[in-house]
């Protein structure tokens, strides 16, 4: 298909500009571009504030005007409400995705009791961490521009290996929502293979491990390379490992040895001092043997070898890790070619030595640990960009295919840009109790609203067992071969029912329309999100209603008059809520019924509401 690029300032397209890789992290975000001129890989440092920006993001007082970053970052312990960190183990998941891990953020992640994407509650205001993202996103493309001095509107962005197609559609809406076209999302591992030089000539055969030791997360990678394709042989790892447990390490160490609990109790700001000490002595010590500091009159000490050991419990669940990756790539450590180091905590010596050790040949370290990932997102970027003869680009699919869900969203299948021959699915349910059809409607384009893309089929599964809403498990599979045909399936999988098209999405459509359509969608990035916000938030609102109002009619007589009473209430506040067309207030309603109702739904039933709103909805 054509490049194009479109000026946002203008509206006219443009060729030959800059495309960017960003490393979009946990703890840490990284934008980076290849200078034109000496054709290297380069870390972005505008006005010399170093090349990290903190993915912290801080809503001074609770309003809406958010700053990001380092200045962001002060404020974690002190307005915890108000300041989002590892925004990243969000993307793309839903409340009960979260499961426990809901309860130990900072912030607010309100339970709307469903499978939908998780809203971050700020003061009055309501946030998906897609948006969330965006503004991470947005501080980095400013920096961006700011540096090369011109507009940024093209990014390459790295996500895990293990993101799922969710997380990744999370990631790529966020990027549209920073105004950045994301030409490719490409895996962490194989932009850190990239930036180490790895693949790069497509008669190279390669087998390497990644291994990722960020602040909260940790993931070690197998890939085979191949003529210039990347396959993920086996990933491993732990999303509640990182750097910052190293420093909670130390911070336990000094707190008990130095009876500091009187100091630091119900004390934010001593507890926030004395956890940046703790980071400061471990980086100290990645290049130091000893390292002491004072807090308020007492000495802290700490020599690397006490760090060591208070550290070696979680070096050693790293190398579990490892030894299963290698073991599910069914491999040795012969069978390695190399052992890349990532992120920020493979400074720490000890963990350089375990991994080496492990894997029985010294681990390459020779790139910027925290700058590998943008790195190799930029020459990832470069690669689209048509600016290497030598790598070979692949077919990709020009425009998003996806169907329709509940009120007319788009549910992307198949991201544009993705390599084809390409296969993906998603699983749906139905909405309403007893429904035994359901409708498969195929549309393709980058808009969140089906009616502003084009219909390109539209079939019904019959024959679905009557069950309540939310149980029957509907497949439906995207298939698109080398020569552009797209299969369509749906199966629906206790009775084994199942119906398909096939079309041929790139019939009739010339370039100039795909062109229209790439622009459409940038431009109308904002409006198109807050829509969908709204439409989501309403399906949420009006499914919580059927759910309280079957709950109360089942169960009335188990509930007290107070209770009943409160719950009407409840609902009633939320029936208003919902002809305001405001998420905000949609989302509060939806909010206070939750809470207003959980205590007497649990102890009542603790199968009902959460059981019967499982699953995705479609119609
Ligand atoms: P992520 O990819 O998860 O966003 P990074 O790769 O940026 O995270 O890693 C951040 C972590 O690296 C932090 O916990 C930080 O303390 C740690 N780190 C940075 N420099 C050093 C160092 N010199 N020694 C030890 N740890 C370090
Ligand atoms: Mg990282």
């Amino acid at each position: 298909m054509a490049k194009v690029a479109i000026n946002l300032s203008t509206g006219s397209i443009q060729q030959e500009e800059i495309i960017v890789g960003i490393d979009l992290g946990t703890t840490n975000s990284l934008v980076a571009y290849i200078h034109p001129e000496g054709r290297q890989p380069l870390a972005i440092n505008d006005q010399g504030r170093g090349t990290i920006v903190p993915s912290v993001v801080h809503f001074p007082g609770g309003g809406d005007a958010p700053i990001v970053g380092t200045d962001a970052k002060q404020y974690l312990l002190t307005e915890p409400q108000n300041t989002i960190y590892s925004v990243k183990r969000l993307l793309g998941k839903s409340y009960h995705d979260l499961g426990q891990h809901a309860e130990e953020l900072g912030y607010k992640v309100i339970d709307d009791n469903s499978e939908g994407l998780v809203k971050i509650r700020v003061g009055e205001k309501f946030y998906s961490p897609i948006e969330l993202s965006a503004e991470i996103l947005k501080e980095l493309r400013l920096r961006a521009e700011h540096a090369l001095k011109t507009p940024v509107n093209k990014a390459v962005i790295t996500v895990p290996a293990y993101f799922n197609d969710s997380q990744r559609q999370a990631t790529r809406d966020a990027g549209r929502l920073a105004g950045l076209e994301v030409l490719r999302i490409v895996n962490e591992p194989t932009a850190a293979a990239l930036a180490y030089g790895i693949g790069l000539s497509p008669d190279e055969e390669k087998t390497v491990a990644v291994y990722d030791l960020g602040g909260g997360t940790f993931d070690v990678s197998i890939l085979r390379i191949q003529q210039g394709i990347f396959e993920v042989l086996s990933t491993n790892g732990d999303t509640y490992l990182g750097g910052d447990d190293l420093d909670r390490a130390i911070y336990d160490h000094w707190a008990s040895e130095y009876q500091l609990s009187t100091i630091l109790f119900q004390n934010p700001s001593a507890q926030q001092e004395l956890r940046l000490l703790a980071e400061q002595a471990k980086r100290q010590l990645s290049s130091q043997d000893t390292f002491e500091a004072d807090f308020g009159g007492t000495t802290l000490p700490l020599s690397k070898a006490k760090f060591n050991e208070l550290v070696q419990p979680l070096v050693a669940r790293t190398i579990t890790s490892c030894r299963q990756a290698l073991a599910d790539a069914k491999l040795t450590p012969q069978d390695l070619d190399a052992v890349l180091l990532v992120g920020g905590s493979t400074r720490v010596p000890l963990v350089y030595e375990a991994v080496s050790e492990f894997f029985q040949q010294p681990a390459n370290n020779s790139l910027n640990p925290d700058e590998v990932v943008a790195l190799g997102a930029a020459i990832q970027a470069d690669i689209l960009g048509g600016n290497r003869r030598d790598v070979l680009l692949l077919d990709v699919t020009p425009l998003t295919l996806g169907i329709e869900t509940l009120g007319g969203l788009m549910d992307p299948i198949i991201p544009r840009n993705s390599k084809i021959p390409t296969k993906a699915g998603r699983q749906y349910t139905t909405s309403v109790d007893g429904q035994v059809n359901l409708k498969i409607s195929v549309y393709q384009g980058e808009r969140d609203l089906v009616k502003e893309n084009r219909k390109l089929a539209e079939f019904d599964l019959r024959g679905i067992p009557a069950m309540p809403a939310g149980l029957p498990k509907v497949d439906v599979n995207f298939i698109l071969n080398a020569d552009g045909i797209l299969k369509v399936e749906a199966i629906e999988l206790r009775s084994n029912t199942r119906q398909a098209v096939e079309i041929k999405p790139q019939y009739g459509l010339t370039d100039d329309q795909v062109e229209q359509m790439l622009m459409d969608s940038l431009t109308h990035a904002r409006e198109d999100v807050a829509a969908r916000m709204v439409i989501e938030a309403r399906t949420v609102a009006e499914q919580m209603l059927y759910q309280v109002e079957r709950f109360v009619a089942k169960n009335g007589q188990h509930l007290t008059e107070e209770e009943i009473s409160q719950t009407t209430a409840g609902v009633e506040q939320l029936k208003t809520a919902l002809t305001t067309q405001d998420k905000d207030t949609i989302l509060k309603a939806v909010d206070e019924l939750e809470e207003l109702t959980r205590p007497f739904a649990e102890r009542v039933m603790n199968i009902s509401i959460s059981q019967a709103m499982a699953g995705k909805k479609i119609e």
